[in-house]
Parts: structure tokens; sequence; C-alpha cells
């Protein structure tokens, strides 16, 4: 698959209107390759990661991090998706192989999967321990609704937000998104055209299946043929960073009794990394290394 993804920044209505497009399609069949996602679970994670993607190319530095959660009462389980500005990214599914018959309308029902019941806790760590944290709880499970009414509870920004993602027998046929905001001068008369050309345009996923450029996008949303490109070329990838090192930290961290059961119970033990599903082995000999190390740490 030929990767097309493409992030673009824009501001419409003489910068009263601020617009975020996505085209996430190489970002999500990453990311469904890796969990083996069902389309259910496909369509509901690549709703979130990009979401996630479009919210990361707003943070300023590169030790900055967003975590989102969303956690309702649907057989999916957790969705935990972190980014950095880059925006590189990287999630997981808690039960990826979920799978349920098309929604009424024949479409993929994520609303169902995630269920209704529960939350959207999203993280913003500012660097030097300064994090914010807002947490809503969800509408319908569908995420586009669950990050418009975030932005609207926990940010006091009035936005739309349109995510879609197409599944074919191949897998992840199209992915992206937009985020609309307005901004505090933005007058009634704005918001009402806005909100009257939303019922006229094709939803997102669509429009990228036909063809339209991100501007293309943008200009349909906002029903302004003079938007201006605050930022472009953004790329979102999907990648991990993980390493041994990483779960030997873990493993010390479990203190000297628990490393002492399973140096006891096993010859070797293997742990996945649950982003990327990459395995680490340790030998007994390693994990008694570790325990040693750790001892000399706590001197
Ligand atoms: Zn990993």
């Amino acid at each position: 698959m030929e990767n097309n993804d493409r992030i673009i920044k824009f501001l419409a209505y003489e910068g009263k209107v601020n617009i975020v497009c996505a085209n996430t399609t190489y970002l999500v069949e990453t990311a469904r390759k890796i969990h083996d996602l069902s389309p259910v679970a496909t369509a509901a994670f690549g709703r979130t990661l990009t979401a996630t993607a479009i919210m990361a190319t707003n943070m300023k530095s590169l030790d900055n991090k967003l975590t989102v959660q969303v956690k309702g009462n649907g057989p999916l389980g957790e969705m935990l998706v972190t980014a950095n500005c880059f925006p590189k990214l990287k999630g997981y599914v808690q039960n990826p192989i979920v799978d349920l018959p098309l929604n009424k309308n024949g479409k993929l029902d994520v609303g169902q999967a995630v269920g209704k019941n529960g939350y959207l806790n999203i993280i913003k760590d500012l660097g030097l321990g300064e994090s914010y944290v807002g947490k809503v709880p969800l509408v319908t499970g569908e995420i586009a609704e669950d990050f418009t009414n975030y932005f609207a509870k926990s940010e006091q920004t009035p936005s739309v937000v349109a995510l879609g993602v197409l599944v074919n027998s191949q897998g992840v046929k199209i992915s992206g998104g937009y985020i609309l905001s307005l901004m505090p001068d933005a007058t009634e008369e704005d918001i009402q055209r806005i909100e009257s050309n939303l019922k006229e345009i094709e939803p997102v996923s669509k429009m990228l299946d036909l063809g339209y450029s991100l501007e293309q996008i943008a200009k349909k949303v906002t029903d302004d043929e003079n938007i201006k490109i605050i930022e472009e070329n953004i790329i979102p990838v999907y990648e991990c960073d993980c390493n041994k090192k990483r779960f030997e930290r873990g493993l010390i961290s479990l203190g000297k009794e628990e490393l002492q059961k399973i140096i006891d119970e096993e010859e070797k033990i293997e742990i996945q990394c649950q982003f990327c599903n990459k395995k680490y082995e340790f030998t007994k000999q390693e994990l008694i290394n570790l325990q040693k190390n750790g001892e000399k740490n706590d001197i």
C-alpha cells in the first residue's frame, strides 16, 4: 500500500475557524496489521488514532505526550493511544478480534463495540511533571461524537469532529477525518453557515474515497473558498519505541520477592509489548542478574 498519509492545518473565515484535516489510511492499516484487528475494531481504533493524531499536532515540543483512553462497556474493552507532537503514535485495543453484525445503516457498529457507558480520558503531558487531564463520559461510543463532547465540556471549545474508516476484504480502504474548532471571535452567523453546510456534505470517508484532497475537504466542510494553509506535510506514523532495557526496568520494578517467584517457577519468560506485539525473552540467568541489579539500585 502506498503511504499518502497527511495532516494539514487550515484557517477559514479569516482566522475565526480552525480546521485540521487528516488522511490516516496507511497509519490505520499499519495498526490493523500489527494488532490483527477485526473490521469493527479497525474502525473504532482507526477513528481514535485519527483524532489523536490530529490533536497531537497541537503539541509544541518533543517531550510533550498525549494519551487518549476510550473505555466503554462494549466487547472491545479499553482502547489506548499515545502520541508525541511529530506525531508518532502507538496504542492497543483490549479485545482486537471482536466481531459484530453491521448496524441498521449497514455500517460497522463501532458504538456497540465500544459501548456507550464509559468514558473518554485525555491526558496531556506537557513535560516537567505538568499534565492536564480531561475526562468525560462517552456519548455514543462512536468516537467522533465523544471527542466533540470532550472539546465542548473539557476544553470549552465548540468543535465539529468527523472521523471515518472504510474497511474492505483487503484491510483499510480509506481512513481520515477532521476537527473543526471555532475561535472565540466566530460569529453566530458563521456558526449557522457552517452548521447548515455540514448537513449538505458527504461523510469524510466518502470524500476521501472519492479522491478529494485535504484542501478540497477543508473547503467543502467550511464552505469557504479562501481558506489558508497554516501547516502542511505533517505525516503521522505508527511506531513503537520499546526495547529490552525498558522491560528490564519493568521487571526490576516488580521487586525482589516477585522476581524470585518467577525465577523459582520459570526457566525463561517471554514478555510481549502491548503496543507493537514484539516479544522479548528473559532467561533464568538474566532474571537472576536483574534481581542483583535491582538490589544494587536499592542501596
Ligand atoms: Zn513495542
